[in-house]
């Protein structure tokens, strides 16, 4: 059975984008990197879920963002077995594309991609160096794996390393098949791996924003609708009709408020304001006084 020993977390810059999404309006070009972010993290957790199914002894790690002598890699999945390790890339590119010596490019809109295998050569020279670096000595196989079935590469070379959705099943029986016994060194590797991680890129591209020119609203997680009071225990959803309890949406929100202004104090009034939809302001002191930790008194309180 495999163990899945890192789960996949959303990337910062993604966060920020999908709630800034629902509260301003986006330039294109901000607007094209979220949705590219999240088309990229839906085939991620496709995959995952392919992944968790596996039937043979190894270890997962899902999503690493390492550095070796200065050289930033991201590993989407990490597959550890007995004698290999297995790199995969996953890319959720959706429609009819055209392979074009070292690029893809899209059909209908003739937009052009850099292949994505000359990336995934470059992560596993990285991952080789790390390794070796670290003392371990294993086999590393990488794998690019096309996972939206609505994707076509025209004239694509045949490349054993490349999965087509048609070839994911038979991928999938092959990784059933490796044999595989694992020992405390391969847990270690994956300890050592996780704890390596840096999790998010340091400099991110986002946009500036300001608080004032955002929208206080309550927004749904299920489909990013606009949420109204019920009554006073109550939220619900303007447009899934999804239903929610007024301390869970509100905490939500104060998450939400933690990731776009990190160094804000939190505070009742700046919550009220926030949550809008919440009528009364004893019901955000309640909730915050629940949930955080008060700091200060009276109007310079403020909660952690
Ligand atoms: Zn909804």
């Amino acid at each position: 059975m495999p163990h899945v020993r890192k789960q996949r977390n959303i990337p910062k810059d993604l966060l920020v984008l999908r709630h800034l999404n629902c509260r301003m309006k986006l330039l294109d070009q901000d607007k094209k990197h979220y949705f590219s972010g999240e088309k990229g993290l839906e085939g991620e957790l496709k995959f995952d879920q392919l992944t968790e199914n596996l039937h043979s002894e190894c270890i997962i790690i899902n999503g690493l963002l390492l550095k070796v002598d200065n050289n930033f890699f991201q590993i989407d999945t990490l597959i550890i077995f007995q004698k290999a390790i297995y790199l995969i890339d996953v890319k959720n590119y959706e429609g009819d594309y055209q392979f074009d010596a070292k690029h893809l490019q899209h059909i209908k809109s003739e937009k052009i991609i850099k292949d994505p295998f000359i990336q995934l050569q470059r992560c596993e020279t990285l991952l080789h160096q790390l390794l070796q670096q670290l003392g371990f000595h294993y086999q590393v196989e990488s794998y690019l794996v096309y996972i939206n079935p609505e994707f076509t590469l025209y004239q694509a070379p045949q490349n054993p390393s490349v999965i087509f959705p048609t070839q994911i099943k038979s991928f999938f029986k092959k990784l059933n098949t490796v044999p595989s016994k694992l020992t405390n060194g391969h847990e270690n590797l994956a300890d050592l791996l996780i704890s390596m991680d840096l999790g998010d890129y340091p400099f991110p591209q986002l946009p500036v924003y300001k608080y004032e020119q955002l929208d206080k609203r309550i927004i749904c997680p299920c489909c990013w609708g606009v949420m109204f009071a019920e009554n006073d225990m109550k939220l619900k959803c303007d447009k899934c009709g999804f239903e929610e309890n007024v301390d869970k949406a509100v905490l939500r929100c104060v998450k939400e408020f933690k990731i776009l202004f990190p160094d804000w104090k939190i505070t009742t009034n700046i919550i009220f304001e926030w949550c809008s939809i919440v009528r009364s302001k004893r019901t955000i002191r309640r909730i915050l006084q629940k949930y955080y930790q008060p700091c200060g008194q009276g109007k310079h309180c403020y909660y952690i």
